[in-house]
């Protein structure tokens, strides 16, 4: 039977020319492009780490926040200025204010920022503040989007969507580098399996990291917060995506003083600065023991 539209991973040079291994063989099978943000290299010697809010929710907030990710190791900053949301009545996020404080919050910790960008009409604004522009899950096949994020001139950080095939992923992601942006970094966030809802969030798919990798030169990151849904799971689905190969992780982080106001988005998967700081230093001791036995072999 013959099915429209069907494609499967033999199909990739043709859906992405630009970014298969096969039809851009410069990168060989294994070598990963590096996308540099700053001094922050994804793909690189070391994996990266994101940190920060959910949501920018306040200048206080965010500026606690910030400084806290930083001082438990993080190489960036994460944090929502425009929020996509279930309900139309939930908190949206603090549009331009939102920038404007995840700017400031850069400036005085010295970490690069990314942020979501959902509307094509805003694409050159939220540019104007960040240094990396996020792809939500729920648009990753928003075609237009993805042309306006390519066209940006910034660093592009593409959320699988949430029942993505890896082909629908790369395709996406095609879309960027067809507009000569390939600054692209792939992040891998959950997906939609029969389970979801009873004891997670979401599906962490940790098998998709090799899978990217063999397919694509692309670096490919985790999001441990948003595939789990719950705080007490992110360490360890943060250090099984090291073990698979992932090149960073993006991870939400809440304040943990007692007086702290309770976030309004996403609270029940934050997790407190002392966790991340474990899960940097996790990171690494791991990458002294990789670099060892690297010179050990070498020798
Ligand atoms: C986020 O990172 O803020 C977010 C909303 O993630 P996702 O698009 O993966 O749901
Ligand atoms: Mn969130």
């Amino acid at each position: 039977m013959h099915i429209a539209g069907k494609v499967d991973v033999n199909d990739l040079p043709r859906i992405c020319p630009l970014l298969s291994r096969k039809t851009t063989p410069r990168y060989g099978e294994t070598q990963t492009r590096v996308v540099e943000v700053g001094r922050v290299r994804f793909g690189g010697e070391r994996p990266v780490v994101i940190a920060g809010p959910c949501a920018v929710e306040s200048r206080d907030q965010t500026l606690e926040i910030a400084r806290a990710v930083k001082g438990s190791g993080a190489d960036m900053l994460r944090g929502g200025a425009f929020k996509p949301r279930t309900s139309p009545h939930d908190f949206q996020g603090l549009g331009l204010e939102g920038l404007k404080i995840l700017r400031e919050a850069s400036r005085e910790t010295g970490l690069p920022v990314v942020t979501e960008v959902m509307d094509v009409r805003l694409v050159e604004q939220v540019a104007e503040y960040v240094d990396m522009l996020q792809v939500g899950s729920r648009n990753m096949q928003n075609y237009p989007l993805l042309v306006e994020v390519g066209r940006s001139g910034k660093p592009v950080l593409l959320k699988r969507g949430m029942a993505a095939s890896l082909c629908e992923w790369l395709g996406a992601a095609e879309y960027i580098a067809n507009e000569g942006n390939l600054e692209i970094v792939l992040c891998e966030r959950g997906i939609k399996a029969y389970p979801n809802g009873e004891y997670a969030r979401y599906s962490l798919d940790l098998n998709v990291i090799p899978a990217v990798q063999a397919e694509t030169f692309l670096p490919v990151i985790v999001d441990p917060s948003h595939a789990t849904g719950v705080a007490a799971m992110v360490e360890g689905a943060s250090r099984a995506a090291i073990e698979f190969g992932a090149q960073g992780l993006i991870i939400e982080v809440a304040s943990d003083r007692l007086d702290s106001v309770k976030p309004r988005c996403d609270a029940a998967q934050a997790i407190t600065p002392r966790i991340l700081r474990r899960i940097i230093h996790y990171i690494d001791t791991r990458q002294e023991y990789v670099t060892e036995m690297t010179h050990a072999a070498q020798a």
